[in-house]
Formats: C-alpha cells, structure tokens, sequence
C-alpha cells in the first residue's frame, strides 16, 4: 500500500474493524477513539485516507449520504479511529437521515471511550446550519472538538484565511470547541502533518 513520508507518526498499521449501522454494531469500548464527523461531501473520506496515507482506506465516494455507517478503524492497536456517517444531505429519505441522526447523536453522547470529535466543516463556506446544530449537541453533551477546514486549495488563500477567522469567531460561542480551526487539503496535502500530530496529542489526553 502506498505511503506517505509522516503517517508513521500516528502508528503503522491502520486495520478496518467494523461498520455499524445500529448502536448494536457498535464494538465493545476498548482503546481511546478519535471521531471524524461533518457534512455529507465535505471531504472526510479523502481526509481520512489521507492522515493515514493510504489512497483507499474510506473510501471516497461521490454519491454524498452513501456512508451510512460508523466506521472503525484500529491504529496499532492503540487508539481508534471513527468515521461517522456525513449528516446534511438532503436528498436522502427523512426515516434514513433520521436513524443516521440517532445513531451519530447516541454514539457523541454515549461513547466513553471518545476522547475527541474532529469536525470537519468546507472550507469554501465555513459554518452552515447543520453544522451549528451538531457543534451546540456536542457542546450540551461536553464532548470536545476541533474544527477542520478542508478543501483548502479550492479556494485562494485569502479565502481561506477569511472563512477560517469567520470560523474561529462562531467558535468563540461554543464552549467545548478548541479555539483555532485548522486549515487543511486532503488534495495538495496542506495541513496534514498538523493534523496528524494533533490526533496524537488529543489522544493522549
Ligand atoms: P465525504 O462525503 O465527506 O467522505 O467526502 P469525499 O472525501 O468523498 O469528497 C467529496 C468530494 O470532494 C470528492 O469529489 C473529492 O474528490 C473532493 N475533495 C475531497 N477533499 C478535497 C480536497 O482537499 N481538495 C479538493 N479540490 N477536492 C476534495
């Protein structure tokens, strides 16, 4: 499997454990788990694979909504990492995104083993309804976050640097949000290394 120079950093072996589709299918609680959750075609696919520098650990799907299950991958045995279903696509049926919404929400709620939520937000729009919804649950449920920005390179750098201070200020009213918001690109490769020493640090917390 092709490799990126610094993967190494978070562990060498990324193995895929299971997908749950009910609370049921979730794995017993075991190592420290750190959850990737946002909007449907944000771009968590190719983030992930791209922390762990792989080309098709999640797969990257264009048809947004089609992950539809919790994703876990185990980390040399150390620590877990949570690929949860994108939420916000509108065009899946209301019962479908409705079970999705439980399953995300009783996962944030109920995970004793969840250390961190990684949110990822597109960093061409910064922070959208939806968003704010799942950031005020975290909040309410004290779960703590940090706020990702991707797709960093379809945007100017200016651009980017604006939607990220616009979003560090909607972060300001959120209490279990980490302050700063870290600009990425699973694309040109932007942020990665900054983001895969994070996980480490957020990991051992
Ligand atoms: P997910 O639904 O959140 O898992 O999103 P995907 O990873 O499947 O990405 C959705 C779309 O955005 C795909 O067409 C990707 O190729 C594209 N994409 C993802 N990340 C980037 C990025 O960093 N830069 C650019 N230009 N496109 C990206």
């Amino acid at each position: 499997m092709p490799e990126v120079p610094g993967a190494r950093l978070l562990g060498n072996e990324w193995l895929f454990i299971t997908g749950a589709a009910d609370p049921g299918g979730l794995p017993a609680p075991g190592v420290p788990e750190i959850a990737f959750a946002g909007r449907s075609n944000v771009g968590k696919s190719s983030l992930i694979n791209a922390v762990a520098g792989r080309r098709a650990l999640a797969r990257v799907s264009n048809t947004p909504g089609r992950t539809q299950q919790i994703n876990f991958f185990a980390i040399d045995d150390k620590m877990m990492v949570v690929d949860l279903p994108g939420y916000g696509y509108a065009e899946a049926p209301k019962d479908t995104v409705a079970g999705w919404t439980d399953l995300i929400r009783m996962y944030l709620k109920g995970r004793v083993t969840l250390r961190h939520v990684l949110l990822l937000i597109d960093g061409r729009h910064g922070v959208k309804a939806n968003d704010h919804e799942i950031m005020t649950m975290l909040d309410r449920a004290a779960v703590p976050y940090q706020v990702i920005l991707t797709k960093a390179d379809k945007v100017s750098v200016a651009q980017a640097e604006r939607i990220r201070v616009e979003t560090e200020a909607a972060l300001v009213k959120h209490p279990a949000a980490r302050p700063q918001a870290l600009v990425t690109s699973a694309e040109k490769g932007y942020g990665i290394e900054e983001l895969r020493e994070l996980i480490v640090t957020l990991v051992q917390r």
